[in-house]
């Protein structure tokens, strides 16, 4: 049986002993990586993602305030809490430790108490604001990326691709009649409808770049970088597909006997200096487009710029 432990942890030590005598401490409880010299416990840092870093102060080559220092310059490892396991008890070498970022401090010889403590603390802070980071990207009806979330992966992608005059495609939709389906069902069955819908967009959007957000009450925003106009235009038809196979019966909809909706598609060439916001009112024109041809439908532009 395999138990899932609370959380990874980095021992940084020159010394083989000092990673044993902390991994005999703290491995009962938690998973244990390790490196012996500072390049290596940077590199590891990044590819593991660890929940927290023991890093020894005095090591050759790079020593702990080093290694300290670039992870906390680096985006992708500034997040990471470390603690510092250290010899030196000056005053002044503790204080440069915690101003370089480090969460605290652990003086060797290590006491197991103490270190389990010290440890226990950081991990519970460290998933706290994990949970936090989370809350605030999500939407909480449905589970996907919300509209704050939404604006700013937009924005990033766009000025990314921009780099690259790479395309992007993006998907709006809006469900059909959904007023009169709560009017129908109650607010409570409208909820749920949503829920199944964020469902299908979690389903459906799948590549790793690729973003389903819900952009506000009853529509939803799928961001697909590097998309071209035919995967983008495949993935829509499959999102209408799947909705409407929900089955979720609407007797008040004029378009169909169940829960149907209208998606909006345009692929530009991203250009430097040009801000994303257009790409959203152009899908915004033909999600409309595609509600006034009918509903249940797809309307899409292809956008290259001069
Ligand atoms: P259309 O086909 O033109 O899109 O018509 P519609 O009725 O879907 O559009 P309208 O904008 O008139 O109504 C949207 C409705 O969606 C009204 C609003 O109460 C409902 N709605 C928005 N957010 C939520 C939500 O979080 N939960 C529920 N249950 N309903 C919501
Ligand atoms: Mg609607
Ligand atoms: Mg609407």
């Amino acid at each position: 049986m395999s138990v899932e432990l609370p959380g990874t942890i980095l021992i940084v030590d020159d010394e083989p002993i000092n990673i044993a005598v902390l991994t005999d401490i703290l491995e009962e409880r938690y998973e244990i990586l390790f490196a012996t010299d500072g390049a290596k416990a940077i590199e590891l840092a990044k590819s593991a993602q660890p929940d927290l870093i023991l890093l020894d102060v005095m090591m050759p080559g790079l020593d702990g305030y080093a290694v300290c220092a670039r992870l906390k310059q680096e985006r992708d490892t500034a997040h990471l809490p470390v603690i510092f396991v250290t010899a030196m008890s000056d005053v002044n070498d503790e204080a440069r430790g915690l101003e370089l970022g480090a969460m605290d401090y652990i003086t060797k010889p290590v006491s197991p108490p103490v270190v389990r403590a010290r440890v226990r603390n950081q991990i519970e802070l460290k998933h706290a604001r994990d949970q936090l980071l989370r809350l605030a990207v999500t939407d909480a009806l449905t589970g996907l990326a919300n509209r704050r979330h939404f604006d700013s992966v937009l924005e990033k992608e766009y000025l990314r691709l921009a780099r690259t005059r790479g395309m992007l495609s993006l998907i709006l939709f809006d469900v059909d009649h959904f007023k009169a389906f709560n009017d129908t069902y109650g607010h409570l069955a409208g909820d749920d409808c949503l829920r199944r819908i964020g469902g299908v967009v979690l389903q459906t959007i799948t590549r790793a770049a690729d973003l389903g957000a819900r952009y506000g009450g009853e529509e939803f925003a799928c961001i697909l970088p590097e998309t071209n106009h035919g995967g983008a235009v495949s993935l829509a038809e499959k999102l209408r597909g799947e909705i409407l196979a929900l089955g979720i019966p609407h007797v008040k909809s004029s378009v169909a006997k169940h829960v149907t909706a209208s998606l909006g598609v345009v692929t530009v060439r991203c250009i430097a200096g040009r801000s994303p916001l257009h790409v959203v009112a152009q899908a915004d024109e033909q999600l409309y487009a595609a509600k006034s041809a009918g509903r249940n439908r797809i309307q899409a532009l292809r956008f290259d710029a001069p």
